[in-house]
């Protein structure tokens, strides 16, 4: 459950206080305040303990680290992770467990859509899918990832979305932000592979982190249906469970496969980004087919635009 204004106080004995430092030593910050021999924030809580015993949880996850301690003075789940993301502290051996994860791609770039992907990997298949390559996607090249694609989907449980540029300048238009598009199409993607699922539900669902979760969630609050259970949120994702890397090569293909349609639609290579070359592109194109063919192709409200109309009318 989400408890957008999230208040808990748990008051925990000597013995019990030490487990409780030690969990969250790793999101560890400075507090200097009357009484406070320990603070810390995560992505969604703030953790104050006090000399008295008393711990303070704020914000949106105080529910549910607080659900962490309530009864047991042994934790369900222990260790901060130590890669360098931000976002939720996952259970220990995470890596190993039956994850639906998610991610998407385009959302820099001023050609083409925005894809996300999701997809299911359980523990079972966890080697079969590292055999068939999937690193850290990071380090995997364009022409890599489209090979080993579609045998990735022949094996896991997926959903790719794909927002097209008529239909993303549309709603932008309307005012949403990317933030807004990105959370609808992540619950959506993830809600189509739930259902694909049906009726095993995955130990977590990890989503690569461009947003708070109460921002994630105030993004939802009209969507007919809002995954909330077992919902984390990291950055650097990827490396942290083998389904959220697959599903970003899975978006990143399906934005590939995008971007060699567009290309042969305009006539020439599109490039990614929103650098000057995208802009001399764009003007090319302009003077080529015309801004309206320029709009149906681009995420109009980037600079990139303007930048390309003053090429076009500079000479
Ligand atoms: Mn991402």
């Amino acid at each position: 459950m989400i408890n957008p204004v999230g208040n808990q106080v748990i008051v925990f004995t000597e013995k019990e206080m030490p487990k409780v430092l030690n969990y969250y030593e790793g999101s560890k910050i400075t507090r200097n305040a009357p009484g406070v021999i320990f603070a810390a924030k995560t992505a969604d809580t703030s953790i104050t303990a006090y000399r008295s015993g008393k711990v303070l949880f704020q914000g949106g996850g105080a529910d549910r680290e607080a659900a962490r301690w309530s009864g047991t003075s042994t934790p369900a789940v222990a260790k901060t992770k130590s890669t360098g993301a931000k976002g939720d502290i996952l259970p220990e051996n995470f890596a190993t467990m039956s994850v639906l994860g998610s991610d998407e791609t385009g959302t820099g770039d001023f050609f083409g859509p925005i894809t996300v992907a999701a997809c299911y990997v359980s523990d079972e298949k966890i080697e079969l899918v590292r055999e068939l390559g999937v690193k850290d996607s990071k380090q995997l090249t364009d022409s890599y990832m489209q090979q080993i694609a579609e045998d990735l989907k022949q094996v896991v449980p997926h959903c790719v979305l794909t927002l097209d540029n008529a239909k993303y300048n549309e709603i932008q238009s309307k005012g949403w932000s990317q933030g807004k598009m990105k959370a609808v199409l992540h619950n959506q993607a993830i809600q189509d592979v739930l259902t694909q699922m049906q009726p095993e539900y995955p130990e977590y669902i990890l989503i690569d982190q461009f947003a708070e979760r109460k921002v994630y969630y105030n993004h939802l609050k009209n969507e007919p249906a809002i995954v909330q259970e077992k919902v984390l949120f990291s950055t650097k994702a990827e490396n942290l469970h083998v389904s959220v890397a697959t599903a970003s090569i899975l978006a990143r293909v399906a934005f590939l496969e995008q971007m060699d349609q567009l290309s042969a639609k305009a006539g020439m290579t599109l490039p990614k980004g929103a650098g000057p070359k995208v802009d001399q592109i764009a003007c090319q194109i302009i003077r080529k087919k015309g801004e309206p063919f320029l709009q149906s192709i681009t995420k109009v409200h980037f600079a990139n635009t303007q930048k390309a109309l003053k090429l076009v009318y500079k000479k």
